[in-house]
């Protein structure tokens, strides 16, 4: 599927490390045998079908927010633009508690970006505890060939022994064990004979590389825990670091895609994939490692714990919180899948950081719905006019038939239908006393057109007690109702927009905008709970047009002079009709 079907694509380091493999026949000998597996269990399979195969590896450990669709977006995507296929993986290795809620809402969160991991025939949904066989036998294979050992130091005699960028590190007093004698503590290790903590293996490189990542790094620790999918079965788990790249290779990857923070592991991806490749255990050509830098957008909060605590501190109301960064938010409040591709498109992929500005996510949101979202008219701060003439004009209890176009470049889209009575909503803000400079809208003398309807003249208000306004008056000018000869005789510098009283359906309009005032809420270690906007939430009791009603739980429409609203997919429904603002128009009202 193409993220972006109106806009060129911009190459970047990936498309043209691709485009250089693809040329080059990189990986044109590659076999695949249909499931992940060793070197054997790919030997025996067909030459792979799909041209490059990347990986999506979420740990379900919460909920996607906007960094992951930009994840998704390009290892997806990728796939689909060069002939590969994109495998959908949940890293389990951590035996820590991994809710069906999350692995849910992940799934659902990648199908509604509009991606999908089956290709020719077969799911490529994996899970790396799956692998959990494969990888205690690629160690006890380290460890036959002198290539890792057990270690018992504590944890701080080790991290003594590493040394700093400055210093080499120390070699520790159980390197040179022989294989025999760390094979022997690595099954003790794995049947559960030593506690916690009381050991790990550990790879053999090189303790006095530049690259600290290469002196001797853990591969399996103990832990005396239970996991989700295996259970019992095993009380040591391999670190993130050693599981990740055998992830890839066993699972025929030829692009493993991921953000900066892995560029010092680089060398030690390439060390254990190479060394597990000479041992015969892992298929050729392997996996190879590309970094690039997260997506940071302004006004959000990006950090899946820091997320948590706004919803354990109620802060918003869930995960799903429409001013919530995650998909499940994003959706929620009204963004489309399409926009939320678009903007990490035009966001770029390099290996230079930066910040993406949030108004970037609006403006794709605006590209994509204008051409297709229904227009429709509501009043969100409803002020009750009434035509004073209205019954000797048109007759008492009498209503006119008003119409407007469902959108104004699809003429073949139909158009929506309301009528207009003696008694309509206006805007509060529509009408003033005394009107500022350069106001066109209603006050007593002035003329204004009904949008789609007739052009009113102004001629008060009526005030209670405490001297708010409770009704404007006005005349209804004859002749001039849209769209019939003659109606633009009379000239208006203001246009309003309305409901009439009869067919007008009440609505809650929940208002949303960002939740943080900063661009930066946390950077810096900066409290962001410090510059939390307390106008991101608004709810308004508003009158909406009548076609309003059939509208549908997500259903977006384009409020005219107001922006882009959905219905709100958790609340709203018939008989009580909830939408939410997703953004507001590009352009501020006119005068
Ligand atoms: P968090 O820091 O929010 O907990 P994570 O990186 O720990 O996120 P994972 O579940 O490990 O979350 O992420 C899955 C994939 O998404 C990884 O490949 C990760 O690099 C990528 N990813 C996460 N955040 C971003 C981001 N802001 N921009 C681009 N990719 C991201
Ligand atoms: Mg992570």
């Amino acid at each position: 599927m193409n993220p972006t079907p109106d806009e060129p694509k911009s190459s970047n380091f990936l498309r043209q490390i691709i485009e250089r493999d693809l040329a080059q026949g990189s990986y044109a000998g590659r076999r695949f045998a249909g499931t992940p597996g060793d070197a054997a269990h790919h030997a025996a399979g067909p030459l792979d079908v799909a041209k490059i195969r990347t990986r999506f590896p979420p740990e379900p450990n919460g909920y996607l927010h906007i960094g992951h669709a930009k994840s998704i977006t390009l290892n997806f995507g990728l796939a689909a633009e060069y002939g590969g296929v994109c495998h959908m993986r949940f890293d389990d290795t951590n035996p820590e508690k991994e809710e069906q809620e999350y692995v849910d809402s992940i799934l659902d969160a990648v199908q509604w970006l509009g991606f999908g991991w089956q290709a020719n025939g077969t799911s490529h949904l994996y899970q790396a505890s799956d692998y959990f066989d494969f990888m205690y036998r690629a160690a006890e294979a380290l460890v036959n060939a002198g290539h890792a050992y057990v270690d018992e130091q504590s944890a701080d005699d080790m991290r003594a022994r590493r040394g700093d960028f400055n210093t080499p590190g120390t070699a520790s007093p159980f390197r040179d064990r022989t294989p025999a004698e760390n094979l022997a503590r690595l099954r003790e290790m794995r049947d559960g004979q030593h506690a916690d903590g009381s050991m790990v293996l550990r790879a053999k490189i090189d303790m006095a590389s530049p690259n600290i990542n290469l002196r001797d790094p853990a591969l399996y620790r103990i832990k005396h825990a239970e996991h989700h999918h295996t259970g019992t079965r095993w009380c040591i788990y391999p670190m993130y670091t050693y599981a990740h790249p055998i992830e890839d290779a066993l699972e025929g990857i030829t692009h493993s895609i991921c953000t900066l923070e892995f560029e010092d592991q680089r060398p030690f991806y390439d060390w254990l994939l190479d060394t597990l490749c000479v041992l015969g255990l892992l298929a050729q050509p392997r996996p190879h490692q590309y970094e690039f830098a997260r997506l940071n957008v302004t006004y959000v909060i990006t950090s899946k714990r820091k997320l948590k605590q706004l919803v354990d501190e109620k802060i918003v109301e869930g995960w799903d919180d429409p001013r919530m960064p995650t998909i499940v938010g994003l959706r929620r409040r009204g963004y489309t899948a399409e926009a939320v591709r678009l903007m990490c498109e035009r966001a770029g992929t390099s290996k230079a950081g930066g910040w993406t500005d949030y108004a970037s996510l609006d403006i794709a949101l605006r590209d994509d719905l204008d051409p297709k979202a229904a227009r429709a008219m509501v009043v969100l701060d409803p002020l009750k006019l009434v035509l004073t003439n209205w019954d000797t004009l048109m007759g008492a209890g009498t209503v006119d038939a008003c119409s407007a176009p469902v959108h104004p470049g699809h003429a073949e889209r139909g158009r929506r239908e309301f009528g207009i009575g003696r008694d309509i909503w206006i805007e509060r803000d529509d009408y003033m006393d005394v009107p500022s400079k350069a106001y066109f809208r209603l006050f007593p003398g002035n003329k204004v057109r009904l949008k789609y309807g007739h052009v009113i003249l102004c001629t008060g208000c009526t005030k209670d007690a405490a001297g708010n306004i409770t009704e404007v008056q006005a005349e209804l000018v004859p002749d001039t109702k849209s769209g019939t000869p003659g109606a633009d005789a009379v000239k208006v510098k203001g246009v309003i927009t309305w409901v009439a009283a009869h067919d007008g359906v009440a609505a809650e309009v929940r208002l949303y905008d960002r939740l943080f005032t900063e661009a930066q809420p946390d950077a810096g270690g900066r409290d962001f709970k410090a510059s939390l906007n307390p106008a991101s939430f608004k709810r308004v009791q508003a009158v909406v047009e009548p076609a309003l009603a059939a509208a549908k739980p997500d259903d977006k429409f384009q409020f005219e002079r107001y922006g882009y609203f959905v219905a709100d997919r958790v609340d709203h429904r018939a008989g009580r009709l909830v939408f939410n603002r997703t953004t507001t128009l590009k352009d501020t009202w006119a005068k």
